[in-house]
């Protein structure tokens, strides 16, 4: 495939707004469109990498935010 190619595909896409998101799209470009490829990528020292499944894998989980709110306002986390 050729420059013009990816010019022309870049042209007619959406916008992504959410960045990870963003990188995940950037990721299964990057592996030919191949979810296992993104999933099984062997470049850990790519920036993405950590992002490549289009989740932070550095953020606390909910129920840890949860826990911590709750531990602020001194009430019992309410999971429902
Ligand atoms: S982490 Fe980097 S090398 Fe791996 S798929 Fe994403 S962009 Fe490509």
């Amino acid at each position: 495939m050729n420059h013009d190619y990816y010019a022309e595909e870049r042209k007619n896409r959406k916008p992504i707004e959410a960045p990870l998101k963003a990188i995940r799209a950037n990721c299964l470009e990057c592996m030919g469109g191949s979810v296992d490829g993104v999933r099984e990528c062997t470049a850990p020292t790519c920036w993405l990498y950590p992002y490549r499944m289009g989740t932070n894998p550095f953020r606390a989980s909910k129920s840890e935010r949860q826990m911590e709110a709750a531990h602020r306002l001194g009430r019992r986390p309410n999971f429902g």
